[in-house]
């Protein structure tokens, strides 16, 4: 994400530099910050009022605090220290994690938001990261599973005691939809950057925003870019959270099968579309189905999307206005 970043930094300052050769001022205002766990970069055009910005960040928080799964009082947080008994929730989650069970069903349980007991053995970002007993991830293992989800109206219940949801793989995608409708409603052209989740509100000026993806393997290279105006960039991968033991890379996004990290062909999956939500879920699963299966749903939904494979080699679907560098 960082590549994307500095790619849109690099767009940006050109843009300002060429405005202030004519002399007009910067119609725009950016703030970067921290949140969702990752980092987060918003610039509106067409206005210099901070106001703005602090609404968006606000919304982040607000909705961070309906799906953080290490917020004890959260939605999520109240469904996982429930033991499997039914909790009511905002609608705004129910609707999220019917949505999160939608592409369960989809991806065939390659995207499923119950990996929770086994994301709470990793730690992706320790000084001295280790890896988890395999009998805790086996113990874990008996409470995943998306089929032992209900959602009935408001209210959600788990069939195992202790399973537990995670919305990692969606939330950002969903918050940063939300975004956009807020600025979209009010007449704004933006683009927003959830670490790994890129949407352009509107248009630039009338051009597409140009959107870099980043190379999986060279922090400071892109692979390519694609144009955007009222979509999503989403991009999963394995470079994004992770750490290397005795040779072997441990990265953030499991295989619902066994806790482990996918073992995939894949080293990253931007998918680029109007719901972000959708495109980071169908992200997050198209690392663990790896290549073949990736470009088969790919192809079966109709979804724009590139995949970079671990050999480096880069393919991308028909429908997709893309330019590799
Ligand atoms: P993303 O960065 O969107 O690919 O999502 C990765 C995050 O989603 C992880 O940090 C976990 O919180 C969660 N996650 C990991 N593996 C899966 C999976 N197979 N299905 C759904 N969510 C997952
Ligand atoms: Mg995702």
């Amino acid at each position: 994400m960082r590549g994307i970043s500095s790619w849109l930094c690099v767009v940006c300052c050109a843009a300002v530099c060429l405005c202030g050769a004519v002399g007009c001022a910067p119609q725009s205002v950016t703030r970067n910050g921290f949140a969702l766990n990752t980092p987060v970069s918003i610039t509106v055009y067409g206005t210099r009022d901070q106001g703005i910005l602090d609404a968006c960040f606000d919304l982040i928080a607000q909705k961070e605090r309906l799906f953080s799964r290490t917020v004890p009082q959260s939605d999520i947080g109240r469904i996982n220290a429930a033991k499997g008994e039914a909790t009511e929730v905002s609608a705004e989650t129910a609707e999220l994690l019917r949505r999160a069970l939608y592409w369960s069903e989809v991806t065939d349980g390659a995207f499923d938001v119950t990996v929770a007991p086994y994301v709470e053995l990793w730690d992706f970002t320790a000084d001295t990261p280790q890896l988890p007993a395999s009998d805790a991830l086996q113990r874990a293992g008996e409470s995943v599973g998306w089929r032992g989800v209900t959602v009935q109206g408001n209210v959600v219940t788990l069939a195992h005691p202790d399973a537990a949801v995670d919305l990692g793989g969606i939330a950002k995608g969903y918050i940063a939809d939300c975004l956009y409708t807020y600025l979209q409603q009010r007449g704004y052209a933006a683009l927003i950057d959830l670490g790994g989740s890129i949407t352009a509100v509107g248009d630039k000026n009338g051009a597409p925003f140009r959107i870099g993806v980043q190379h999986p393997r060279r922090e400071d290279a892109l692979i390519g870019y694609t144009e955007i105006q009222g979509a999503s960039v989403v991009t999963s991968g394995d470079y994004q959270r992770y750490f290397m033991l005795d040779g072997v890379r441990y990265h953030h996004i499991l295989d619902p099968a066994d806790g482990m990290p996918a073992q995939t062909d894949l080293c990253s999956v931007t998918v680029v579309g109007a719901c972000a939500a959708d495109a980071d879920a169908l992200a997050t699963a198209c690392i663990v189905l790896g290549k073949q299966k990736a470009q088969a749903l790919l192809r079966e939904l109709g979804a724009a999307a590139v995949l970079v494979m671990q050999d480096g080699t880069v393919w991308h679907t028909d429908g997709l206005q893309w330019t590799a560098k």
